[in-house]
């Protein structure tokens, strides 16, 4: 069969490798003659795949003592609440930027809890740039940032340094690059953009944090009580925890986050040259704030649409279409995806000009 070049948004590529181990798991898992999707959460095997997921966590992203890590449920569109649960106080107000979908939906679950102050937004480009150089006052509960735009094709090249707690949304970038996980009280991930399978989500919590809040938090959604468990204070979804566990131990053996930064630095590049050479095609995102993750670009003469999606069909990509909301084109370059996918997207683009 040939190789499918896979560009989807998410759920997303992962190495084949990775799926080859997360198969024979599946039958026999640890050599003990069972699946794992049929033993305990609190079988010594499965209580190791949790540790060694956590303490991979650790080391890919450097996180420094002090914070603890969980793998939850309920995608990143929990993470929205869940963060604002934790960290909004009553009568207090959150500081947050919008820029975009994703980032909407956050500000509309923290005004479910108090008081939401939108300090900046990129809503008058269509999302089309990150906002810089906006205050943030010092009374806010915390500021709210989502580090890439998975739908727009912006991402922040450096998080804006103010005096409050930060919480960002890394769920289409986290592992792609390094981050000072010191900056952020909250950092959180939906899985299956960067890290594993849908089902599980990544939550980077500093420990003074945990039951803080004084407002009362239903325990599925409070930090303290599932920190407190290790992450097990319910049936935690097994499978995609193990899957994420060894696509992690797939990251380190390949060098880490900063072997999957040079390649991202690789992939868009070559991208983001066609772009910008080919009279045919034009970038969506500001070019200062464009995404290394999701490139959004649109053609420049819609009557060449027929041939370039031919095209791109026959070059064997999927997963190209642009969201509803930009249109045109988006190619999604996690970090599982190989340079040579995109020579071949950049190669059906280049016929395009021939
Ligand atoms: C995909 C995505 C989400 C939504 O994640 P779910 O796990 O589906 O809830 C949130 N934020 C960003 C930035 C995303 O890319």
């Amino acid at each position: 069969m040939a190789k499918v070049h896979n560009f989807s948004a998410g759920p997303c590529i992962l190495p084949q490798e990775v799926f080859q181990q997360a198969a024979a798991a599946v039958i026999n898992f640890d050599d003990l003659n069972l699946s794992i999707l049929e033993i305990s959460h609190r079988s010594p095997s499965f209580v190791k795949v949790m540790d060694e997921a956590r303490e991979l966590v650790k080391k890919l992203l450097e996180v420094p003592e002090g914070y603890t890590v969980l793998f939850l449920q309920g995608g990143a569109s929990t993470g929205f609440l869940m963060s604002a649960y934790n960290m909004l106080s009553e009568g207090g107000t959150a500081a947050y930027v919008n820029t975009g979908t994703w980032a909407k939906k956050a500000i509309k679950e923290a005004k479910l809890l108090g008081n939401v102050n939108v300090v900046a937004s990129s809503e008058d480009q269509n999302f089309n740039y990150i906002p810089k150089g906006f205050e943030v006052p010092s009374d806010a509960d915390y500021l709210h940032l989502t580090s890439n735009n998975t739908i727009f094709g912006t991402q922040y090249k450096e998080f804006p340094s103010v005096d409050v707690p930060v919480i960002c949304d890394m769920s289409s970038d986290i592992f792609s690059r390094k981050v000072n996980v010191a900056d952020f009280d909250i950092i959180y991930a939906g899985a299956q953009k960067n890290l594993g399978p849908a089902g599980t989500t990544l939550y980077i919590v500093k420990d003074e944090i945990l039951g803080r809040n004084e407002r009362s938090i239903p325990s599925m959604l409070d930090f303290k009580v599932h920190a407190d468990k290790d992450s097990m204070f319910n049936t935690p979804p097994v499978y995609p925890v193990y899957v994420s566990m060894l696509n992690m131990r797939y990251m380190l053996k390949a060098g880490g986050v900063e072997a999957m930064q040079r390649k991202a630095n690789e992939r868009a590049s070559m991208l983001y040259t066609e772009i910008d050479e080919s009279p045919l095609f034009e970038g969506v995102a500001a070019v200062e704030d464009r995404s290394q993750m999701n490139v959004t670009f649109v053609l420049t003469d819609d009557s060449k649409k027929e041939e370039f999606d031919l095209l791109w069909n026959q070059a064997n990509v999927s997963g190209l279409k642009g969201h509803r909301s930009v249109g045109g084109y988006r190619a999604s370059m996690y970090n599982a995806l190989e340079v040579s996918s995109v020579e071949a997207l950049v190669n059906a683009m280049k016929k395009l000009r021939s």
